[in-house]
């Protein structure tokens, strides 16, 4: 081998290295990019990457979840990332193929260490029932609201620690002390709202859509009846008669419900019923001030204890 072939060989190596060896190849100052599909997890991410890395989410906390209409800029951000993380349970079955395709990025492509389906690290409700996607049901492979309940948000952090730490290996130590900080302000946070958690269990009540039977199972609410016949389903006259019985039978005093369900509806079951409404959003920048995961989740809790008290 020549002189100057041995040092194309290297420049080529040397071009070649940091995409072909994205961990012993990456500048430890460079910060990873990671892009979740929701705030939710867009909220956890950074607070478990801190300073190490720079993410974005695609959905906004306001949206529905099941009909984000991404921007085509995605894809381009998507091209550069070190992480992708979603919900999965085909929440983003919508556009999400689109995307990856467009972006061509195999760092994140399925399979890779930065593809990251978080529902595979959670104990997933409503699984494996027979759904027909064909009457309109949203939620095919399972629920997919997991984050409602923190025993989830504590995986989700773990995971995320745990998948920053095999891409970055050299900032595991930081990961870790980030993930176990936020799982002690979240733990501090809920000693704060532990008697109105205590005054949640047993109390029967509506919820529009089944994203709250995670909820439910955190606060021991028992949630009699959906104003939803089928989740995604808007409700029929008919399940609404049936719906204000069993209300009316259980003693079911509140409604809760996520903004961009249709209000009027949920009111007029409420008139029926002498029960309230309580609008709660589900997710960071779902309103105002609700700018991280543990306040989206001080607001649900205190605010339907408010209620019921
Ligand atoms: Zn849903």
């Amino acid at each position: 081998m020549t002189h100057i072939r041995r040092m194309r060989c290297a420049l080529r190596l040397a071009l070649l290295a940091p995409a072909m060896l994205p961990v012993a190849g990456r500048d430890a100052f460079a910060q990873l990019k990671v892009v979740t599909s929701t705030t939710d997890l867009y909220d956890i991410a950074r607070a478990v990457g801190g300073d190490k890395v720079r993410a974005s989410h695609i959905g906004e906390g306001y949206e529905d979840p099941h009909f984000v209409q991404p921007k085509p800029s995605f894809i381009l951000r998507l091209r550069e990332a070190d992480v992708w993380a979603y919900v999965g349970l085909d929440l983003e079955i919508g556009w999400m193929p689109l995307l990856l395709d467009g972006a061509r990025n195999r760092k994140i492509a399925a399979g890779a260490t930065g593809h990251v389906n978080v529902s595979t690290v959670i104990p997933v409700m409503d699984a494996n029932q027979a759904v027909d996607r064909s009457q309109g049901d949203v939620h095919p492979l399972g629920n997919p609201h997991y984050w409602l309940d923190p025993s989830n948000a504590r995986k989700i952090a773990e995971l995320f620690r745990d998948r920053f730490s095999e891409l970055d290996p050299g900032n595991a130590a930081t990961y870790r002390s980030n993930a176990t900080a936020w799982e002690g302000r979240l733990t501090a946070a809920e000693q704060g709202w532990a008697a109105d958690l205590a005054s949640l269990k047993g109390k029967p009540i509506v919820a529009w859509h089944t994203s709250w039977r995670y909820f439910a199972a955190y606060t021991g609410l028992r949630i009699v009846g959906f104003m939803e016949p089928k989740p995604g389903v808007p409700p029929s006259p008919a399940h609404l008669a049936g719906l204000v019985a069993t209300m009316k039978q259980a003693g079911a005093k509140v409604i809760i419900m996520e903004p961009f369900y249709d209000r009027r509806t949920a009111d007029k079951v409420a008139r029926e019923t002498g029960a309230r409404v309580l609008v709660l959003p589900p997710s960071v920048g779902g309103a105002k001030g609700l700018d991280d995961y543990v306040t989206v989740m001080r607001n649900a809790v205190t605010t339907v204890a408010a209620a019921i008290r």
